[in-house]
């Protein structure tokens, strides 16, 4: 079985201290193909440096988060077209509109949002969406750039049955991790009335790990975990569940 993480932030400070043991570990649990979203610019050599240690597992993104539009916006957006234009990526992200922390930057945010879909659109690449508490002003964004070359990911997904739908118009597929497997997820109440062809899994490591790892870290490793919750929803295999996401990350991320 291969297993696909679509969102999982290796480079963070939390595995500093045994790094290489969580590859091993993911590599284990049959997680060989991790795709790695920017933050800003801090994030970026650590991702270099991982991606030249794993060529063969290890896949990046490039890209501005909203919780780090800040005055210095332009900048940091002049980086990640530098980076764009120099290096090898497989999406831009994660990119998007996040409210949930502080509105102040609102207008940017938007407007950073906007114009790395532009960037994403110039390399013909998948964007990578961040939303959170956002969804009004996401989509009000996506709505002025949808058709074609607007494709991706809505990494967890938080929406409702049909703010689903409303993003896979836009071409996106649907991130799906431990918040699946919480009690209060909601998600998983309506997942199975979604077309597998539109999941994707992934864990936003270090963050959000699925019960029964909720509150600790989480890694790479626990893909498995989540594809078990989706087997049950959707009765199917693991294996089916696996092979599927698998070939939808191919189909965004081209590889
Ligand atoms: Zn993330």
């Amino acid at each position: 079985m291969i297993f696909t993480d679509t969102h999982t932030h290796i480079y963070s400070e939390e595995f500093a201290a045994d790094s290489d043991a969580m590859m091993q570990r993911a590599f284990n649990a049959g997680v060989t193909r991790l795709f790695v979203p920017s933050i800003d610019s801090s994030s970026t050599a650590a991702m270099y440096a991982l991606e030249k240690q794993y060529p063969e597992n290890v896949f990046l993104m490039m890209g501005l988060h909203p919780t780090y539009v800040k005055e210095n916006y332009k900048q940091e957006l002049e980086h990640v077209e530098q980076q764009l234009a120099t290096h090898k990526f497989y999406a831009v992200g994660e990119i998007g509109v996040d409210l949930y922390w502080d509105k102040t930057y609102l207008k940017q945010q938007q407007k950073a949002f906007k114009h790395q879909i532009q960037l994403a659109k110039k390399y013909k690449l998948p964007i990578n969406i961040h939303c959170r508490d956002a969804f009004d002003e996401t989509f009000e964004v996506l709505e002025d750039e949808k058709g074609e070359g607007l494709f991706g990911i809505f990494h967890c997904f938080s929406g409702d049955f049909e703010q689903v739908q409303r993003a896979i118009s836009y071409g996106m597929k649907l991130g799906i991790g431990g918040v699946a497997t919480f009690k209060n997820g909601k998600i998983d109440q309506f997942l199975n009335e979604i077309d597998l062809q539109h999941i994707v899994l992934e864990t936003d490591a270090p963050y959000l790990a699925p019960v029964p790892y909720r509150g600790k870290r989480n890694e790479s490793a626990y893909i498995p975990v989540i594809a078990q919750k989706l087997a049950d929803i959707y009765n199917v295999s693991l294996e089916e569940i696996a092979s599927i996401t698998t070939a939808n990350s191919k189909n965004v991320y081209g590889i």
